[in-house]
């Protein structure tokens, strides 16, 4: 089974990339779209993000065989709703939430009967909106798929090769372990960003313009992460808070161990310390998940 026509409700950097990915990847594949937001459907049909921007969410998704939810996780299960009456029988649901269990749920909730398969392409930039999205932002990430026990395996055999073709790599695992993985990987790195750069802001013997100025010292690569959308990471910390709490209390842990040797002068603690984790960072690269020049290669991936 492959997907004839897709539809993308949310054209912000998730829909809009996706719906560029299948133009240029899948060139037979029909794209629709939609967005709750009036400017962002224009911009999106003038950049082309898909074939054809439709008026309605229901209008859009009325002839597909894939629909995947773009929006940010805490409008999962509105956005279901409103799509449920127009959906063929046969359908597939999908969604790019960065969080998995809660959106499983509202998904499972807002369509029963519906084969609902969530999945998180592990891909973004900080940037958002209809200008943010480009075609090659799923190659060579990982795009993880969390079906249900009970999913029809043909459909999910088509969501992964449907990334793949986008130029992801795929792994299946249940919404637990999903967001479990993601609060360490991505969700605890971006409440420090948002702390740190938080509590820069507030130093009032450190002015802003200092911060700015003497910002390589490390906490530019904060600000980047820091910069990423409210609302999308609002919801993403409501949608995960077990395991982004249970994350955060090993962290703090951590912390305080460090915060010890610092304090007793325990220089051998902190340098096996750092030492593990330069090799983490090697790792990453050997990988290919990142870059080893010192902008991490991100001027190559402007929208
Ligand atoms: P985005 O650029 O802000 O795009 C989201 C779009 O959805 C916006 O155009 C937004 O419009 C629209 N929208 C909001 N509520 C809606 C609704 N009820 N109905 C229809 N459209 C609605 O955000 P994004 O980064 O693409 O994130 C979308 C999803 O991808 C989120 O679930 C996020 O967790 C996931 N994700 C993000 C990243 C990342 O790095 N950014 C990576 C992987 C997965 P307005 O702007 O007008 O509200």
């Amino acid at each position: 089974m492959s997907f004839r026509s897709v539809a993308i409700i949310g054209l912000g950097l998730l829909g809009g990339s996706t719906g560029l990915a299948v133009r240029q990847y899948l060139p037979g594949c029909a794209t629709t779209g939609w967005d709750a937001n009036p400017a962002t459907r224009a911009r999106a049909a003038e950049r082309g993000l898909v074939a054809r921007v439709c008026d309605t969410a229901v209008e859009a998704v009325a002839d597909a065989d894939l629909v995947i939810l773009c929006v940010p996780v805490g409008a999962m299960g509105d956005v279901a709703r409103l799509i449920a009456p127009a959906l063929k029988a046969d359908a597939v649901i999908s969604d790019v939430g960065s969080s998995k269990q809660t959106v499983a749920e509202a998904l499972a909730e807002a369509l029963p009967g519906m084969a609902v398969v969530p999945a998180h392409p592990v891909a973004g930039t900080e940037r958002s909106g209809p200008d943010a999205g480009f075609a090659a932002l799923f190659q060579k990430r990982w795009c993880i798929i969390t079906p249900p026990a009970d999913a029809d395996p043909a459909k999910v055999e088509a969501l992964r090769q449907f990334w793949e073709t986008l130029g992801a790599k795929v792994e299946v695992m249940t919404p637990q372990h999903h967001d479990m993985v993601l609060a360490v990987t991505s969700h605890l790195p971006h409440l420090i960003a948002y702390t740190i750069v938080g509590t820069a802001d507030d130093l009032e013997d450190v002015t802003q313009s200092e911060v700015i100025k003497y910002s390589a010292g490390g906490f530019r690569d904060f600000t980047r992460i820091a910069a990423s959308d409210p609302t999308m990471w609002r919801d993403v910390f409501l949608s995960n808070k077990e395991a982004v709490l249970s994350m955060l209390q090993r962290f703090t842990e951590d912390l305080t161990a460090l915060q010890r040797a610092i304090r007793v002068g325990d220089g051998q603690q902190l340098f096996d310390h750092f030492t593990r984790t330069r090799d983490i960072r090697r790792s990453i690269i050997e990988e290919g998940q990142d870059d080893a020049r010192p902008d991490f290669g991100r001027s190559d991936h402007s929208a």
